[in-house]
């Protein structure tokens, strides 16, 4: 199976992590469409949301509010969106299921803005900020 979220959960490429518990994990979107856009996902392989029971989505999106709070208390966001894609007709690039939580600022507003090009380094200070923030909240 060649899953890049598979490849990246076995730890052989890398990922900026915000969040990891025994089921789930959260990573910082290489691409991101604003600052802290970060992709939640059942360490489990299913491809889309209506290939899981519906416990297990239910487990995976009870983790976007605290991960979520995290995010915009480190990023200062002013609201933020949740995307959740389902095949390639609906732009899922990885398929293997994730929720994208995207803060959104007042300053650049409501349209979507490109994907940015992140360096690793600024990607691994905030993934820090925010894995320091979301344990402290649980
Ligand atoms: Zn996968």
């Amino acid at each position: 199976m060649n899953c890049l979220f598979c490849v990246i959960l076995e730890g052989k490429v890398k990922a900026h992590f915000v969040y990891e518990d025994k089921s789930h994990v959260a990573i910082l979107d290489r691409y991101p469409i604003q600052l802290g856009h970060t992709l939640v996902m059942p360490r489990d392989h299913h491809e889309k949301i209506t290939d899981m029971n519906t416990e297990n989505v239910s487990t995976l999106f009870s983790k976007v509010p605290v991960i979520a709070r995290a995010i915009l208390k480190v990023t200062k966001a002013d609201g933020f969106n949740i995307g959740q894609n389902n095949g390639k007709a609906a732009n899922q690039i990885i398929p293997h299921v994730h929720v994208h939580i995207i803060p959104r600022y007042s300053n650049t507003g409501p349209g979507w803005t490109k994907r940015m090009i992140s360096n690793e380094e600024d990607l691994e200070n905030l993934a820090a900020k925010i894995r320091k923030c979301v344990q402290s909240v649980q």
